[in-house]
């Protein structure tokens, strides 16, 4: 999952780009999130103060790096963007915080890798506009302060439960952005055939919405490859029959589970006969982090309804059985 932005070729992401909106009222769903940073953004702005240091986390392909451009828009601000990994000294984050200009937006994806020396060095930088940094080493070593211009940090991260508490602390604003419900999904593939040009049904564009597992980025991904089946074996326009040959075509899963998914459904339902098991052992059984398990698949599982929380431990639901055409068989057995 976290590699999927990596996957794109070119051409992808430059659509990609094209897609991305740019403004607030451009953006679909997460309305809670978005009313709130409508009012922080426009306090900060009366105020002329940078923004509180914001956190956005959850799954990949939900919208945290498109928000984040959009606050800086918003903000009338620069953005500099890079990630947790590519940090790897503290004088590359010294680097780019002296770079940054009054009230910009400094993006760092994948906060919950940066490297600990590095994460330090961000403390005192987000707390009072500072960094000390060493010169030299040895006896000739001392430490300089540098005072930078007032910005606000963004850290997206797909592993909340990662992040030290320190780094954590210092962000006044902390948003968790859900998955999308198949409404939402609908309404963001019909704008993005709007801006590719594509005529699209529907019942189609609610079609590829149903099965990109309320994931925006999957859905313009799925709606990319449905306009080249469209393209070639239909009149270029998308109707249901054409998404659901290229859906087919593309073995997405019927209702947008991913394989992991389906492993740890089937899991739960063949292994443990339904449960209720523990998270842990579901992780080493699908050879899975637990931690990924309960921040990426777990929540979307919920919400869909394929598996139920319970104090002893995750069941899989009737629809779980359902979706994998298995027979429940309750109380058999044992
Ligand atoms: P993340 O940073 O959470 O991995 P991105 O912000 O890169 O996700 O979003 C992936 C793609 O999905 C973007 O290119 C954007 O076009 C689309 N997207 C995400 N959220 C929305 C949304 N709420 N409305 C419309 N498109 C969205």
């Amino acid at each position: 999952l976290s590699g999927e932005k990596d996957n794109l070729n070119s051409s992808d992401r430059e659509i990609e780009k094209a897609l991305r909106p740019l403004s607030f009222e451009d953006f679909t769903g997460q309305f809670k999130i978005v009313e709130n940073l409508k009012i922080f953004v426009l306090a900060a702005k009366k105020r002329k103060e940078p923004l509180d240091h914001v956190l956005l986390h959850g799954p990949p392909g939900l919208g945290k790096t498109t928000l984040s451009h959009i606050i800086a828009n918003e903000l009338e601000a620069g953005i500099k963007i890079t990630s947790g990994p590519v940090l790897d000294k503290p004088s590359d984050l010294a680097g780019l915080l002296t770079n940054l200009e009054e009230g910009d937006v400094l993006f760092i994806d994948e906060i919950h890798r940066l490297n600990p020396i590095v994460e330090e060095y961000l403390y005192s930088a987000m707390e009072d506009f500072r960094i000390d940094i060493m010169l030299d080493s040895g006896p000739n070593a001392r430490s300089v302060q540098i005072s930078l211009n007032p910005f606000t940090l963004i850290g997206a991260t797909t592993r909340s439960g990662l992040l030290t508490s320190p780094l954590r602390a210092r962000f006044g604003i902390n948003s968790r952005l859900e998955y999308y419900d198949a409404k939402l999904l609908t309404d963001i593939v019909s704008r993005s055939a709007n801006i590719l040009q594509t005529p699209i049904d529907e019942v189609a564009a609610n079609e590829i919405a149903r099965r990109s597992r309320g994931t925006p980025r999957i859905a313009n991904m799925l709606l990319r490859r449905t306009r080249d089946f469209a393209q070639v074996k239909g009149n270029g326009r998308i109707t249901l029959e054409i998404s659901k040959m290229a859906l087919d075509a593309l073995d997405v899963d019927e209702n947008g589970l991913d394989e992991m998914d389906n492993r740890i459904l089937l899991t739960i339902i063949d292994k443990f006969r339904g449960g209720p098991v523990g998270l842990g052992t579901i992780a080493t059984a699908c050879g899975e982090e637990a931690e990924t398990i309960e921040e990426v698949y777990e929540p979307f599982l919920i919400q869909e309804g394929y598996i139920k929380r319970t104090s002893r431990g995750r069941i899989a639901t009737e629809l779980a059985y359902k979706h994998l055409k298995i027979k429940p068989n309750y109380g058999g057995g044992m």
